[in-house]
């Protein structure tokens, strides 16, 4: 068994005029395949072959095991990403997810403001999340590849803050990538699924 490259939730121009349909082609069909494939090379012949994703990431944290843990997370993570945005995005969560943004955030606007200063304030290549950490939600961001899955905390969105997934419609003006991310294609959806 080998970890296949999961398929785009949409098609790569699905997320225009906010994420072009050139850097989704590079993102998804050059980065994040890169990540599986080279983590297929690393993990070739060895006990991890027969792991799934958080498990080989789990085992690789434990045994210190660098490049299979970059690989894997970087793969996770890529694929977590996809899903947590939608050509239907922004808006707001109801139910559960929007009674936790309220009691940690204040509201909508709130959370907005939280996550853009924790995307902004990532010093280079990273990621931002937003997680249940026990019973209470959180916003955390983690470098290079690392990742808050196969830990106690349990993931419910990201943003890839690295610059490959924004350069080449956003150069270096991060906070608009950031912007356009909570406004119009955040999938609550997901997030709130994510919950159970
Ligand atoms: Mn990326």
């Amino acid at each position: 068994m080998s970890i296949s490259l999961p398929a785009l939730p949409y098609e790569p121009n699905a997320l225009e005029p906010h994420i072009s349909a050139r850097t989704m082609q590079y993102h998804y069909g050059k980065h994040h395949k890169g990540y599986v494939a080279k983590l297929n090379k690393l993990i070739e012949g060895t006990k991890l072959e027969k792991l799934d994703l958080p498990d080989i990431i789990r085992s690789a944290r434990d045994s210190a095991n660098t490049a299979v843990l970059n690989n894997a997370a970087q793969a996770w993570n890529h694929e977590f990403l996809w899903n947590s945005m939608s050509p239907d995005g922004g808006k707001q969560p109801e139910g559960k997810l929007m009674d936790l943004i309220a009691t940690e955030f204040g509201d909508i606007g709130g959370f907005k403001d939280e996550f853009k200063k924790a995307a902004l304030g990532q010093f280079g290549s990273g990621w931002t999340w937003l997680v249940m950490d026990g019973k209470k939600l959180r916003i955390t961001s983690t470098s290079n590849a690392d990742s808050p899955v196969a830990t106690d905390m349990q993931p419910l969105l990201t943003l890839d803050v690295w610059e490959h997934a924004y350069y080449l419609d956003y150069q270096n003006e991060r906070p608009g990538y950031v912007t356009a991310f909570l406004e119009n294609l955040v999938n609550w959806k997901f997030a709130a699924a994510n919950l159970d």
